[in-house]
């Protein structure tokens, strides 16, 4: 389908180093509704949004992180990070009662953007399994 076609012409470039559109919403270069920054972390909503919360969870330098399936040693800190962010996120957003943490990996499991991300998402009842 369309989706999993556009996934894997993402995946083409994956691995170049070449910026994304996260790096423009990072400079601030294109807008985007940032729920929370500090200085490694960025979060923003989700401009396509599958839950009435959807935001967006991605670190400002991506070192490599392309998509989790890179992750490395070193990067251990940052994704200690993001995860923190996350509930950071869902706090600000009012769903500590019930979220969900969903991280891409792969144009098998539809990764558009190869800078990572962790989507987090909320304020709807969830349901089990995931597409
Ligand atoms: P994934 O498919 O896991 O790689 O997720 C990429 C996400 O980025 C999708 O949910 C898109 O809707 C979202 N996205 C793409 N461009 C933008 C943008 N300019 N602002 C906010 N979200 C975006």
């Amino acid at each position: 389908n369309n989706e999993q076609a556009a996934a894997k012409a993402a995946a083409v470039n994956a691995n170049s180093g070449a910026p994304t559109i996260f790096d423009k919403i990072i400079n601030k270069e294109i807008p985007s509704s940032i729920v929370y920054e500090d200085e490694k972390v960025l979060a923003f909503r989700d401009i396509s949004p599958q839950a009435p919360v959807h935001v967006l969870v991605i670190p400002k330098f991506r070192d490599g992180l392309t998509e989790l399936g890179k992750a490395e040693a070193r990067h251990g800190e940052i994704l200690g990070e993001l995860l923190h962010a996350a509930k950071i996120v869902a706090e600000k957003e009012g769903i500590l009662d019930g979220f969900r943490v969903v991280i891409n990996s792969g144009p098998t499991a539809c990764q558009s953007v190869y800078h990572l991300h962790l989507h987090v998402l909320g304020g709807r009842q969830m349901n089990w399994p995931p597409g």
